[in-house]
């Protein structure tokens, strides 16, 4: 589930570029939906525990990983909002300082080890972030500095990755190559680019991707990225929609200390226990795994379609990546994927190798035309 699925902030911030958090929680179709940015992408047995009961007393009990690794506690009632968000800065898993929570959008590898580039670089980071300048709301820092990028899929406006020649780059989204950087200068280099971002206009772009300014000689360089092996396999979360009880089992079930949370919707449980825990997708060829949607009708008033039951049946037919949209916003995933159903006055839009919205092969599709051309009624 992606960051834009609704519209009303709770407390009157300004809707550009807002981007959505436990202090500024969204209302959706099934109530307000509280977002929980795990430092390090990593939670603790004892943290899921207070999460999936705090999911469970003040909303539906469903959490939603998004494509940036974080939670989203679902279906809370308004009524609940403050005692939850009282309840989540008391355990520290949301920082006490609302405009500190509001910049604290890191990206974290999560096959990070203790004292690797990774987690040293990002620990930096969330202790400065008061030196980055105010940003858009949606843009976010990735850190991805292991032995390969595991985050290029993932949404991000700045990246510290590991480049093809073995060291680090900083690279901003959308350009090929970035600068060379030393460990130790990681953490100055990326605030100083942010600024360099804002105060060439960047903000009116709102992302970096769309940013076309030169960048300061500083800050070029011919650096690809280090592409390998494919990202971890944990436990699969089809649609990134898992009840919090769920996540206690896993852990129960795998006796580990903690759990990873990635953006490509699995959890890496900190174990060598590999058990099946029911709930859980465990075969890295699930096409569930290759299958994105959004939540769809009813539970977003954006949508006019159904859209997580189509994706189940129709993604064991598909061939590739799979996305199932509400709307033309495309939430659950910005990247192209093979088949794109968008939902539109209540039929579906097919494009081929694009995204939600993109001019469609065929219109107008009933859910029973889709399945029948996909031959999977
Ligand atoms: S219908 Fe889906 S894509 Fe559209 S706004 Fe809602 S969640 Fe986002």
């Amino acid at each position: 589930m992606g960051q834009d699925e609704t519209r009303v902030p709770m407390t009157g911030f300004a809707l550009r570029g807002w981007c959505p958090d436990a202090w500024r929680p969204m209302m959706a179709g099934d109530g307000l939906i509280v977002r929980v940015k795990p430092r390090l992408a990593r939670l603790t047995a004892a943290e899921i525990a207070v999460l999936a009961d705090l999911a469970r007393r003040f909303g539906s009990g469903a959490i939603d990983i998004t494509n940036r690794a974080n939670l989203q506690i679902r279906g809370v009632r308004e009524q609940g909002w403050q005692d939850l968000l009282r309840a989540l800065v008391d355990r520290g898993l949301v920082d006490s300082d609302a405009a500190l929570e509001g910049r604290r959008n890191l990206l974290v590898a999560p096959g990070w080890d203790r004292g690797d580039d990774t987690a040293r670089i990002a620990e930096e980071l969330l202790g400065r972030l008061g030196e980055l300048p105010e940003l858009p709301g949606k843009m976010g820092i990735a850190v991805d500095a292991g032995p390969v990028a595991t985050l290029l899929d993932s949404p991000a406006d700045f990246r510290i990755e590991r480049a093809e020649a073995g060291g680090l780059l900083l690279r901003l989204d959308g350009r090929e190559s970035g600068v060379s950087i030393l460990p130790e200068e990681a953490t100055d280099r990326l605030i100083a680019l942010a600024h360099w971002f804002v105060e060439t206009g960047g903000a009116a772009a709102r992302r970096a991707s769309r940013h076309t300014a030169a960048l300061p000689q500083w800050a070029r360089g011919d650096g690809r990225p280090a592409v390998g092996a494919a990202a971890p396999h944990g436990y699969g979360v089809p649609f990134g929609r898992i009840e919090g009880e769920a996540m206690v089992r896993l852990m129960a079930a795998t006796g580990a200390a903690a759990l990873r949370v990635t953006s490509w919707r699995q959890l890496l449980a900190e174990s060598e226990v590999r058990e099946p825990v029911e709930g859980f997708v465990r075969d890295p060829g699930d096409p569930l795994l290759r299958a994105d949607a959004c939540p769809g009708a009813p539970t977003c008033p954006q949508a006019t379609v159904e859209t997580r039951e189509l994706a189940r049946r129709l993604a064991p037919h598909v061939s590739g990546r799979l996305h199932v949209s509400g709307c033309a916003k495309g939430c659950a995933r910005a990247r192209p994927s093979d088949v794109v159903l968008t939902g539109r006055d209540g039929a579906f839009d097919l494009a081929l190798r694009g995204r939600a919205g993109d001019p469609p092969t065929r219109a107008g599709l009933s859910p029973d035309h889709v399945l029948a051309h996909f031959g999977a009624s």
